[in-house]
């Protein structure tokens, strides 16, 4: 399914997987995913590992989930240190493996990044996903394209205004739908949506959701995307830090309230961050009133 159709009909649900490393991996994430795909999903994301390290792995699990699964398949996809000749390589083998979408990305830059000034591509490469997203609407017009939005910014912009600004360059340039960092308070995502619209922002955002079943985890991954934690949900995290059952129920349940509220708030889909298992996911869903279409 096209990034364009996936919200056109109603609530369009999505889940984001990585490439596992090992073949235990691979095995452990076929039965999560089957699980997952009782609800019907609009797509199923495939991450790109940074600095293209998954780079044959993406396009393996994007086969797998094509042939195997029969799902659509959002193949994710960072520009960050590739030349434009080898991206078209792989944008290549992604449309003939059947991907219908690409995630498309700057991707964080290496070792030194934004300090090397001003900060150089790759030879022949690109500098930002907005011309990442020029480059595949000339040379892949048949993909859909979904690119990142950061409720809170981007880390390495130094305001909003200015972040918002860079999206809407990525918009602009032929983005189909934009999809949020992970965030624990709805304030930030309605604040960002509702700044999107002022700027003429008019695709859909969809909301990243990302379940909290380890504090530990959460802390080094919001570490790294700048993802605010409110201090409330820490303090229940933090009572129940030497209990792996009750930090997935707290964490559960601060998904579920914040999931209805935002369909409250008429959201046209939710991007899940399944982090390669279901049972979260489910649960959150199931509070969602979001039932297995098989059931
Ligand atoms: C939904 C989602 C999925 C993701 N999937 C992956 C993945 O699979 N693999 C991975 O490695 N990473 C992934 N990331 C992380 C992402 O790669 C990083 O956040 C990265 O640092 C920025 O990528 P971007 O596409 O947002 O970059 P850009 O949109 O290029 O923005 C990067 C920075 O540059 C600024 N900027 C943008 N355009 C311009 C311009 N024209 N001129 C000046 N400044 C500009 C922005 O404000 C921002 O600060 C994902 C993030 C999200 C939200």
């Amino acid at each position: 399914m096209h990034l364009s159709d996936a919200y056109a009909d109603g609530f369009g649900l999505s889940f984001e997987m990585f490439p596992p490393k090992t073949a235990a991996g691979d095995e452990a994430l076929r039965v999560e995913l089957a699980r997952l795909a009782e609800y019907d999903p609009a797509f199923v994301s495939c991450t790109y590992g940074a600095g293209g390290s998954t780079r044959d792995r993406t396009l393996d699990w994007c086969r797998e989930l094509k042939n195997d699964f029969g799902q659509n398949v959002t193949a994710h996809f960072t520009c960050v240190g590739a030349g434009t000749g080898d991206m078209a390589e792989w944008l290549a083998e992604a449309r003939d493996a059947g991907v219908s979408n690409v995630m498309a990305l700057r991707g964080d830059l290496p070792e030194g990044g934004p300090d090397e000034d001003p900060w150089q591509p790759a030879a022949g490469g690109l500098r930002y996903a907005n011309e990442l997203v020029a480059f595949l609407r000339e040379q892949f017009p048949q993909f859909g394209i979904g690119v990142a939005g950061y409720p809170e910014k981007h880390p390495e912009c130094p305001d909003p205004a200015t972040d918002l600004a860079n999206l809407k360059l990525k918009v602009d340039a032929g983005a189909d739908a934009v999809f949020t960092q992970l965030f624990f308070t709805n304030d930030h995502f309605l604040r960002f949506r509702d700044a999107c619209v002022t700027a003429g922002i008019d695709v859909p955002i969809i909301p990243g959701v990302m379940p909290v079943t380890d504090f530990g985890r959460i802390k080094r991954i919001t570490a790294m995307c700048g993802s605010s934690f409110p201090k409330e949900f820490a303090s229940a995290l933090e009572a129940v830090k030497d209990d792996k059952a009750g930090q997935f129920e707290v964490g559960v349940d601060w998904a579920v309230k914040q999931c209805r509220e935002l369909m409250d708030e008429g959201v046209p889909g939710m991007h899940f961050y399944v982090l390669n298992k279901a049972a979260a996911t489910e649960q959150i869903l199931d509070g969602m009133n979001l039932a297995p279409v098989a059931a």
